[in-house]
């Protein structure tokens, strides 16, 4: 539905373009004929042969107005794409036989140059389209240098040299077009995308929400269950897990859709990644990954909400922990940089990022693995934007990735 009706703009965009164009191709063409073969001898001296009775003649007008009602079939049918080419090529013939009749075998010297072709270069930019200035260039230049052979005339020079300036001038309007024309499609896809993803946030907050009042009790009645029959099975525990992790997929999904309300209280680093390092922890033995960390400290507290720090250091972490199967080792580092910023690296040894693949990341719902989320990074990204910070990642594939956290200490 949408596609149909963007396509109707670009139609009736396109029918505006030809109806200026044929106006203006008919006015000229008329015009410049009365004037310079009517007008202009009765007050010159020099004399200029009478046209009709010339080449053509008035079959040269006839054929020229003959395809006006075909374009006007055409426009209302709903393809005015072609007129245009019509126009361009139906002129160049009708006129290489006039040319051809006129002069060919006589000694009179070649008339060169026509205000029409003129309006056809300078003005094939309103079709905002490089096929057609490179026809109409190219065809018309191309017709001269032609009826300069055939009339072994070298006089065809002057005209072509002057198309050659005015189709450059117009080649540089069609480029200006171009790119704005492009800029704004980019800024219209960008809207669009964001617009998505408020809706996408909305919803996912909406049902969100609906979602966490009966997976916590999902949960206080699985752990019931896990109390009183210790010994009856294994799958209670694994059951708390998948609920803790639908629960996090939530939180994600709520973080994105929300308006941001963060709570800033001075808060330790260090306290934030330890207690982070305390939940990955048993997924990282379980992978055989050592954490090695490197406190430069002493560390002031910053100035941060520690509940979204910590989930955004929890995501990191185990993206680094889930990157290296083969085990390894994942190397932190937090120092302060020149006073005033917080510095956090996570090194690892994994699997590293396809450089086609980094420019993804920040997308919902990009991930590489089979039960990803593609949430992290995103939900990551947003946390320390809301708290003025920056986040960069670099990549190796096969050796390895690190991902830079550099966080403000004082807010505001
Ligand atoms: P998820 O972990 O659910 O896939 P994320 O947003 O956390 O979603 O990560 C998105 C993708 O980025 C991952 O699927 C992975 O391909 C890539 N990625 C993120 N961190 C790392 C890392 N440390 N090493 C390798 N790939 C990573
Ligand atoms: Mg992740």
């Amino acid at each position: 539905m949408k596609e149909g009706f963007r396509n109707q703009k670009l139609i009736f965009e396109e029918k505006k373009a030809i109806k200026l164009f044929l106006w203006l191709f008919y006015i000229s063409f008329f015009s410049f004929d009365i004037f310079y073969y009517y007008i202009y001898p009765r007050f010159s001296k020099n004399h200029i042969s009478d046209n009709l009775n010339q080449g053509l003649g008035y079959w040269y007008y006839i054929l020229i107005l003959a395809v006006l009602p075909m374009a006007i079939y055409l426009i209302r049918k709903g393809n005015p794409y072609v007129v245009k080419y019509i126009y361009i090529y139906w002129y160049i013939l009708i006129d290489i036989i006039d040319v051809l009749l006129t002069y060919l075998g006589t000694s009179k010297s070649y008339a060169s140059g026509n205000i029409v072709e003129v309006l056809f270069i300078l003005f094939s930019p309103i079709f905002v389209n490089k096929k057609f200035f490179w026809t109409v260039t190219i065809g018309i230049i191309g017709k001269d240098l032609l009826i300069g052979v055939i009339l072994q005339d070298i006089t065809v020079l002057f005209p072509v040299i002057i198309y050659i300036i005015l189709s450059s001038v117009a080649s540089i309007l069609l480029i200006r077009f171009n790119s704005y024309i492009d800029a704004l499609t980019s800024v219209h896809d960008e809207l669009r995308q964001k617009e998505k993803l408020a809706v996408i946030g909305q919803m996912a907050a909406a049902i969100g929400h609906e979602i966490r009042n009966p997976l916590s009790s999902l949960k206080g009645f699985t752990q019931l269950q896990k109390e009183q029959y210790p010994n009856t099975n294994d799958y209670y525990q694994i059951m708390i897990q998948e609920i803790d992790r639908i629960n996090s997929i939530v939180n994600d999904l709520m973080y994105l859709g929300k308006p941001k309300v963060l709570e800033f209280k001075n808060s330790s680093i260090e306290e934030i990644i330890a207690y982070t390092l305390s939940i990955t922890q048993h997924q990282a033995e379980r992978q055989s990954v050592v954490v090695e960390t490197l406190i430069e400290g002493p560390l002031p507290p910053i100035d941060c909400d520690a509940k979204k720090l910590k989930q955004v250091f929890i995501n990191l972490f185990k993206n680094a922990i889930e990157a290296m199967t083969e085990g390894g080792k994942i190397k932190i580092n937090a120092k302060v940089l020149k006073g005033k910023k917080m510095y956090v690296s996570i090194q690892d040894e994994g699997c590293g990022i396809a450089e086609e693949d980094i420019l993804n990341l920040g997308d919902p719902f990009f991930t590489t693995k089979k039960d990803g989320t593609g949430l992290g990074l995103m939900v990551s990204n947003q946390i320390i934007k809301d708290h003025k910070g920056s986040f960069n990642i670099q990549s190796n594939i096969g050796k390895g990735t690190k991902v830079e956290v550099i966080l403000p200490i004082f807010q505001n």
